[in-house]
């Protein structure tokens, strides 16, 4: 095992603060990432403060980060697909048991055995928990290394690996989205990639935004037209024409709200995670024979294909690049929805500590 500087917290309520944690040394099977920038995800703000207890509570210390963007440093013996000085991502899984018909068919997210980045049990005990990307170096299971695009600005991205593929994923499942009119439910991290994806698949993309001031952000990331969605009046116009919503918001809401937009048999998939369960009347979905799911992240596979079109597209996220000493000050913007649109940290700074 070796030592590696991290930012972590040990309570709820507590702020982050700089510390130490254990790496384990590289397995036959791993390899070991400087890390280089590591974007922040409102999950990793539930889960520091403990919001999802009830379903996956947090042990402490918690160390977050899912959005890894690193330099390959070592290698296992039997890793065959990189090698040191190599760009890499690292998403939400760093494990799986790889037996199981969803890791069979590459949906790794819903293997019963999976291991997430950050607060899953560790099983080479290495810590009591996983611990994720606020620290200079993590060491991975080299089926969970994505390949990173050379092209591509390194602090952008960093939120792919967790913003890209959420959003990715459930707009290629929904099928050809060329021409339907798609909308997308709140401009943060994920909201904001999920207009760039339904814009380069050809949806006629519409946001809903309660922030009137992120219009013009909303319509330059390549939305068509922009609705207030405390605003009625907007609200009633778009009644009954969307073909697809992806809802990313992350605090409770009125869902039937975004239902009632939805025309005949159009779908509501949830990628937000809120902390309390949401009320959906029946009535809503009735009339109109719709459709609510819900999608988690995407597999290796996929999360791969998505890093390779955003290549091929030039496409990243529009970050706020921030020292990690700023951490606490981005998470009281995090729950503003103040942010432009996904903080990334730039881990040199962790190295000054
Ligand atoms: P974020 O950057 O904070 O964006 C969420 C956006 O939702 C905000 O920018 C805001 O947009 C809107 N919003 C926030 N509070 C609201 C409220 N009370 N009413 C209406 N709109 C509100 O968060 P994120 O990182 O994109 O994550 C969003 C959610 O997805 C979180 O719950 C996160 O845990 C979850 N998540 C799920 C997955 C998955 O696999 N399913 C993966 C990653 C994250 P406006 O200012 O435009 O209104
Ligand atoms: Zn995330």
């Amino acid at each position: 095992m070796y030592k590696a500087k991290a930012y972590s917290v040990t309570s709820a309520t507590a702020p982050f603060a700089s510390n130490t944690i254990m790496r384990r040394e590289t397995t036959e099977r791993d390899v070991q990432i400087e890390i280089l920038f590591c974007g922040i995800c409102h999950s990793d703000l539930h889960t520091v403060r403990d919001e999802w207890h009830s379903v996956m509570p947090t042990a402490y210390p918690c160390v977050p980060g899912h959005e890894i963007v690193g330099k390959v440093t070592k290698v296992g013996a039997a890793v065959s697909r990189f090698k040191p000085g190599d760009l890499v991502g690292v998403g939400c899984l760093v494990d799986s048991d790889h037996t199981c018909p969803n890791c069979k068919t590459d949906l790794e997210q819903f293997c019963r055995g999976a291991i997430f980045t950050y607060n899953s049990p560790d099983k080479h005990g290495t810590a009591p928990v996983t611990y994720g990307g606020y620290s200079e170096s993590i060491v991975v299971d080299e089926h969970f290394v994505l390949r990173v695009p050379a092209n591509l600005d390194l602090a952008g991205v960093a939120p792919l690996l967790c913003a890209g593929i959420t959003t990715y994923s459930p707009i290629r499942r929904w099928g050809d989205i060329k021409g339907k009119k798609v909308g997308i439910v709140g401009l943060g991290g994920l909201g904001h990639m999920g207009v760039k994806f339904a814009r380069a698949f050809g949806a006629h993309v519409v946001v809903f935004t309660t922030s009137l001031k992120k219009k013009e952000d909303a319509l330059r990331l390549g939305a068509h037209e922009v609705i207030l969605s405390t605003d009625p009046a907007q609200m009633k116009q778009h009644a009954g024409t969307f073909n697809f919503i992806l809802d990313t918001i992350a605090a409770e809401h009125d869902i039937n709200a975004y239902i009632t937009m939805l025309g005949l048999e159009g779908n509501i998939t949830l990628v937000g995670a809120p902390e309390t369960p949401l009320q959906v009347s029946a009535f809503a979905l009735l009339f109109g024979r719709k459709s609510i799911s819900g999608s988690l992240i995407g597999g290796i596979k996929e999360t791969q294909e998505m890093l390779d079109f955003c290549g091929e597209r030039n496409i990243t996220s529009d970050v706020e690049v921030i020292p990690i000493q700023k951490i606490n000050e981005a998470y009281e913007r995090l729950v503003k929805s103040d942010v432009k649109y996904r903080f990334s940290i730039d881990m040199a700074s962790l190295k000054t500590q």
